[in-house]
């Protein structure tokens, strides 16, 4: 992969998914993905562990634990809320309690796909933010077609004492405000590098700058110039300079900035 035009930026890749499982697909191994990442500058990973078991969640603290620069956060993602009974939920439950586990998420509702009924998917939110308001810890929001909805819902569920991180942020500056006024920060991901993502562009330009973040969302959603391909870490570099450019910032105030931030939601990144 022709990530070697990077200077050594120090940014943090705040969501992304790394698990044995794409390796068996072809896709490189957690270890590979690591290291590749760091040799470009990318100093900190947050990674999500989620699925209609626990194993995916289970490896992601597993990889928290083993490397200094890799915390994770776990939950259900609404795909797979329909899989959602008490024993998965304890078993999630007793893994987010976990030091190294610096957030609940990916949680939330997606009615693009609509893989979980969406009362469903409502339920397991709403349980899923009980459970980071009782163990003070953020949230990751994923969310798709359903945006006024997760806002209402966070409201509703006090998420305002914990805060979190609406993940892949693919909204507009109205929805940006919203989210930012109930402790939401803007991770941006590959998606604002996309030419038709004015709205998304246009809200990475409004964001307060000690309420942005970037991430990649690897294995999906490779950034330009690499659309299409298997999307690793490394690239977050990429979306980085990206942001930087928008926003009319230099990329090490920009890595910078996203990294302080990165650390200051997300407890344990080195
Ligand atoms: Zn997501
Ligand atoms: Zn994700």
């Amino acid at each position: 992969m022709a990530v070697t035009d990077t200077a050594r930026l120090g940014v943090i890749d705040t969501h992304c998914h790394l698990d044995p499982k794409y390796a068996s697909k072809g896709q490189p191994s957690p270890a590979e993905s690591l290291a590749r990442a760091r040799s470009v500058g990318v100093v900190g990973f947050v990674v999500v562990g989620v699925g209609e078991r626990a194993d995916e969640a289970r490896h992601a603290v597993s990889l928290a634990k083993s490397e200094h620069d890799v915390v994770a956060a776990v939950g259900v993602h609404p795909h797979d809320a329909k899989a959602v009974d008490d024993a998965l939920f304890d078993e999630i439950a007793a893994l987010c309690k976990e030091e190294r586990v610096a957030a609940v998420g990916e949680i939330g509702l997606d009615f693009h796909y609509d893989w979980s009924p969406r009362d469903v998917q409502r339920a397991v939110f709403r349980r899923f933010a009980q459970l980071a308001r009782a163990l003070n810890k953020p949230i990751v929001i994923h969310t798709r077609e359903a945006g006024q909805e997760v806002l209402e819902i966070l409201e509703q569920e006090g998420a305002r004492d914990v805060g979190g991180v609406i993940h892949c942020f693919s909204e507009d500056v109205p929805f940006a405000r919203r989210a930012l006024d109930l402790g939401f920060d803007l991770s941006f991901s590959g998606i604002v590098t996309f030419k038709t993502a004015k709205a998304v562009q246009e809200a990475a330009v409004f964001c307060p700058r000690d309420r942005l973040l970037v991430e990649t969302d690897a294995p999906y959603l490779a950034p330009v110039p690499f659309r299409g391909k298997t999307c690793e870490p490394a690239m977050v570099v990429h979306t980085a300079r990206f942001v930087a450019q928008l926003r009319n910032e230099s990329e090490a105030l920009l890595a910078e900035v996203t990294s302080a931030n990165a650390r200051r939601r997300f407890a344990g990144l080195a």
